[in-house]
């Protein structure tokens, strides 16, 4: 189709996600046509390195032959087929494959589509297993997440999230949930100082948790860094001591790996770094190497044990999707590429040279800090400097830094 026929299409028909209609409508649409490696191109051949990796998705390149081959075998045999009632080969063995990857305790997998499905499933898990391992007790109706947590847009996790921008207008609609204080030291009410600002609100969590303990079905939190909420930088340690806490005042853990898991930040999942074992795991992203809508939430035999036996004990969930055989295929290529080209290690001078160029941006007017988690390189943009006060909104800078 050509050019002025796409953006007329697009401009009378397409709502885009996250995203001001009326600003859209005023410009001229950026649209891709294709892609290759790190570079996207739009319609006039124009490319983009696609910094961002296309929402943080992709995490091999566009265009990876292997995936793409991987694909065009599985459609050779069948697309879909429905996991209600019946297996299916590839789901099977990408389950395989995800419980080798992930920490050791978890082996238990249950797919879906997308990042936030795979967090609302870890919820309802969650929910689910205290009403049968403790049905006499009160029940346990509270979650607890982080200030500034991001866990995707569906009504049960924007119950915790904690971002008000995206969720605020609606919270007449969501359920009760509990904040901690983010561990964020460029802005911490305690200092600059990390170790200092990890003690502070790991002590304020613990308060929290063993407070309400009989109440909570679990803590929901990013590892080792929020994305969505401003990139912040945990200090080293956190994520281990709220696993210790929830351990302690028998809580689950909840890790939601979506944006971190295949290597963004290093290793393979951000829990390894603190070598923190989660009860429940939700991965989506990169799991098929940013090619299709795929999403697992993994659990370990305990948790999944508490729903065995009659009909009373079922996990009533499920998507007419579920364990689609094409998202599989791409996940067993993606993960066969992770661990035969030893990716993540190959990682590690890629790390080192985005640590190095970062200091670049230091010394600028605008710039307050610069950061980094494994491949994810941060400048925190600022109005001032010596008060570290932030641009509004409504300012638009840092799109204005990243338009093209
Ligand atoms: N969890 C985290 C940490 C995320 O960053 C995101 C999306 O950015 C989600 C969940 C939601 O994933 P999806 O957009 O696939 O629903």
């Amino acid at each position: 189709m050509d050019k002025e026929k796409i953006v007329e299409l697009s401009r009378n028909h397409v709502w885009q996600p996250f995203t001001q209609m009326k600003d859209w409508l005023d410009e001229e649409p950026l649209i891709i046509r294709d892609g290759e490696g790190c570079i996207v191109r739009d319609m006039a051949g124009k490319e983009y390195i696609d910094g961002y990796s296309s929402m943080w998705v992709n995490i091999l390149g566009h265009n990876r032959p292997e995936i793409n081959a991987a694909i065009e075998r599985q459609l050779g045999r069948i697309a879909h087929s429905t996991m209600l009632g019946l297996g299916n080969e590839t789901a099977v063995e990408a389950a395989g494959l995800l419980a080798e990857i992930t920490p050791a305790s978890l082996t238990r997998v249950f797919f879906s589509d997308n990042g936030s499905t795979a967090m609302e499933i870890a919820l309802k898990m969650a929910f689910q297993y205290w009403r049968h391992v403790e049905p006499e007790a009160p029940v346990r109706d509270t979650f607890v997440s982080l200030e500034e947590g991001y866990h995707g847009d569906t009504v049960g996790v924007m119950s915790l999230s904690g971002i008000d921008l995206f969720h605020d207008v609606y919270k007449p609609l969501l359920f009760r949930s509990i904040q901690l204080p983010t561990p964020y030291p460029y802005r911490s009410p305690y200092g600059p100082d990390p170790e200092e600002c990890r003690r502070e609100c790991v002590r304020i969590a613990e308060e929290i948790i063993s407070e309400n303990c009989r109440r909570i079905c679990a803590v929901a939190m990013e590892p080792l860094i929020q994305c969505a909420g401003g990139f912040i930088v945990h200090p080293r340690g956190y994520l281990r001591d709220i696993a210790e806490i929830c351990r302690k005042y028998d809580v689950l853990l909840i890790l939601d790996e979506v944006a971190t898991g295949f290597g963004r930040t290093g290793r393979m999942f951000a829990c390894e770094h603190e070598d923190v074992e989660p009860d429940i795991m939700a991965l989506s992203k990169g799991i098929t190497g940013g090619y299709l809508p795929f999403a697992a939430t993994l659990t370990t035999e305990k948790v999944f044990e508490a729903f065995l036996g009659d009909h009373t004990r079922t996990f009533y969930h499920g998507h007419s999707y579920t364990g689609n055989q094409l998202g599989s295929a791409a996940a067993v290529a993606t993960i066969k590429i992770l661990r035969e080209e030893n990716v993540i290690e190959e990682l590690q001078a890629k790390i080192a040279l985005i640590g190095k160029l970062l200091k670049m941006f230091d010394g600028l007017k605008h710039v307050g800090e610069t950061r980094q988690c494994g491949m994810i390189g941060i400048i925190e943009l600022v109005k001032d400097k010596a008060t570290k006060e932030r641009f509004e909104y409504e300012e638009k800078v840092g799109w204005d830094v990243v338009k093209p």
